[in-house]
């Protein structure tokens, strides 16, 4: 049966990174070595690290004075690479969920850091409003898409101290201002490829300003130096990344892909909105295009159990909900076809006329 994937990340990936992907990994390009198992420093490497780079800049239109970098550790360790490179004194976060939190409490190890608006009272169902970002600050932080939540921050906001985003699960879902932003990172594995390797853009002149101690690894200014090649980068991640940017190149590049996304999108939250049965989790306007969180209304809770089964069958894979929400979240990121979407759709409406 065809399975419809859902997943919040690892995720579906396009079909055609992971056919070139498995070609390469036994024969790169009919040079008779596997992608895996050619040098980092080789001709045919170095080329894939340049169209990669070169991709990024086209699709995102990212200025010549931002740096690329592809580096380990997940988004996880850039929450701590932030502050250890640019928190001279104080910093503010937007606290819109889990992922931001962890930023936040890496950031307080450097500095005087705090959040300067929370949705917590809600538990992260809306994206804070109306805050001022204070002049006196090294930078500000924010959460663009929260994956667990299922809340988007869907523009790029005018800030006067440095702008760094967590893009982990946006990038590459819609156009974006880089020049509003000093710093943007995030984990391929959920738009942009598999995971092992994560994305830095940065622009240079953030840098040099603390006066800590950088181990060499955890210092921006090594992997800029070195062009990503400091020390062996992610091969493999790096290949199949490049495919699939490749694809969004043709599908139309990230203008086509966010129209693709918000009609997917409109049409799981239409369905969410006329549903007798199940109810979104999130404010109208803070909903995000890429993971769209519902539940069931408090009269069909118990029903909750019989849905997952019910979809499942149906070919549906990872709608259930983080365990900080509960319910079902139904991610919807770039390679995932508006027929998966239809089909979820569609089984939540069966279920519902067998049920409701
Ligand atoms: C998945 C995710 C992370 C964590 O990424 P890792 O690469 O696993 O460290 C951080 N932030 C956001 C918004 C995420 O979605």
């Amino acid at each position: 049966m065809k399975k419809h994937n859902f997943n919040a990340g690892p995720c579906i990936l396009p079909e055609v990174a992971l056919q070139n992907t498995a070609k390469a990994v036994i024969d790169l390009d009919g040079i008779g070595m596997s992608v895996l198992t050619i040098s980092h420093r080789s001709k045919e490497f170095e080329a894939i690290m340049d169209e990669t780079k070169a991709l990024w800049r086209e699709l995102l239109h990212i200025p010549d004075n931002y740096h690329i970098l592809f580096l380990g550790g997940g988004a996880s360790l850039q929450f701590c690479m932030v502050p250890y490179n640019l928190l001279q004194k104080k910093a503010v976060y937007l606290e819109t969920g889990v992922w931001a939190k962890k930023a936040l409490q890496e950031a307080k190890i450097f500095g005087d850091a705090t959040a300067l608006a929370s949705s917590a009272d809600k538990n992260f169902t809306y994206i804070p409003k109306g805050f001022k970002i204070p002049t006196d600050v090294d930078y500000f932080h924010v959460t663009t898409n929260n994956t667990i939540y299922g809340t988007e921050l869907k523009e790029d906001i005018d800030s006067p101290v440095t702008l760094v985003a967590d893009m982990s699960s946006d990038i590459m879902s819609r156009p974006v201002d880089i020049k509003k932003y000093g710093l943007i990172y995030g984990g391929a594995q959920k738009n942009v490829g598999p995971a092992g390797v994560t994305f830095v853009i940065i622009r240079e002149d953030i840098l040099g300003k603390v006066d800590r101690k950088i181990p060499t690894m955890l210092d921006y200014r090594t992997h800029i130096k070195e062009d990503s090649m400091f020390n062996t980068p992610p091969c493999g991640a790096i290949f199949t990344m490049r495919e699939t940017l490749k694809w969004v190149k043709s599908i139309g590049g990230v203008e086509k892909i966010n129209e693709l996304n918000k009609k997917k999108a409109q049409l799981l939250y239409d369905a969410i909105d006329s549903s007798k049965m199940f109810v979104g989790t999130v404010e109208k306007d803070s909903r995000s295009i890429m993971n769209i969180c519902f539940v069931m209304k408090p009269e069909y809770k118990d029903k909750e159990d019989a849905f997952m089964d019910f979809a499942k069958k149906a070919g549906m894979v990872g709608i259930k909900g983080h365990r900080s929400v509960g319910g079902f979240r139904a991610s919807t990121y770039n390679a995932l076809p508006i027929e998966s979407v239809q089909a979820l759709v569609d089984c939540m409406r069966e279920f519902e006329k067998q049920n409701a």
